[in-house]
């Protein structure tokens, strides 16, 4: 069964289309989660749409790529090909209108929902639509503003994800068969740089069945510790 993922880009999109690096990294790492299916970013402005696309065929780095500073070969190297997503300027519920996708057949993933997320929601629903917005603590519920179109909703746990997490723990239970409460996480991880130097993460993550440690998009814990020295050089 296909999982057909919606990505509305909620966050600031400015005019030169770089991203801040923490999305660019969440929005690479969601293709990785939904391979072999594609991922569809909506409501992104006309220049990321265009840097998006340009970055994964060129294989050149791009620095103004609204993945960041992510170069082609880098997203290459993780297994993301131009096919793998699409970027849309139009909102999700023009894309509904365009191939004719009833509200409630779209279920977006709400914390805030009743009911929570189960196999048979890949049966219900023809997409799953999620906020591009990055994780605050505490929470400000910008997911009601997808909430307040009507969406039914489907929840993942108590816990608030990063929106790659929420679209990996989605497709382990509508495409894998699994439920939340046998999928492994860990909450509010310590991302160790090293004994002394680490940052607490106010989220909820699948822990990697090898290594044990909570999956985080890759080039993360590098631009977490670069975060925090450039923290640290404030003072
Ligand atoms: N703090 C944000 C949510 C950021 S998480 C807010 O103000 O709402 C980004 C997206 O991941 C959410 O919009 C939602 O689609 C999904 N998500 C994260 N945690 C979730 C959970 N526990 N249950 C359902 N969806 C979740």
């Amino acid at each position: 069964m296909l999982f057909p993922n919606r990505i509305e880009h909620m966050e600031e999109d400015n005019a030169d289309a770089t991203f801040p690096h923490w999305i660019a990294l969440e929005y690479a790492q969601m293709l990785k989660w939904a391979a072999p299916n594609k991922v569809i970013f909506s409501s992104l402005s006309p220049a990321s749409v265009k840097s998006l696309c340009n970055r994964a065929r060129k294989a050149s780095a791009d620095s103004s790529s609204c993945f960041g500073q992510l170069a082609a070969e880098q997203l290459a190297a993780r297994g993301v090909s131009p096919d793998s997503f699409r970027a849309e300027t139009k909102s999700v519920t023009d894309l509904m209108k365009e191939e004719n996708v009833a509200l409630d057949k779209v279920c977006l993933l709400d914390p805030r929902a009743t009911g929570e997320i189960a196999p048979q929601d890949g049966k219900e629903f023809e997409w799953f639509l999620f906020g591009g917005i990055l994780g605050d603590d505490p929470p400000r519920d910008r997911t009601g503003i997808l909430r307040a179109k009507g969406f039914p909703g489907r929840h993942l746990g108590p816990i608030q994800m990063t929106t790659d997490t929420a679209l990996g723990v989605t497709s382990l239970v509508v495409q894998g068969g699994k439920t939340i409460s046998t999928i492994q996480f860990v909450d509010h991880p310590t991302i160790q740089f090293d004994e002394h130097e680490g940052v607490e993460m106010p989220f909820r993550y699948v822990v990697d069945d090898k290594s044990g440690e909570p999956i985080l998009p890759e080039g993360m814990r590098e631009h977490l510790k670069a975060d925090m020295d450039r923290g640290l050089d404030d003072f």
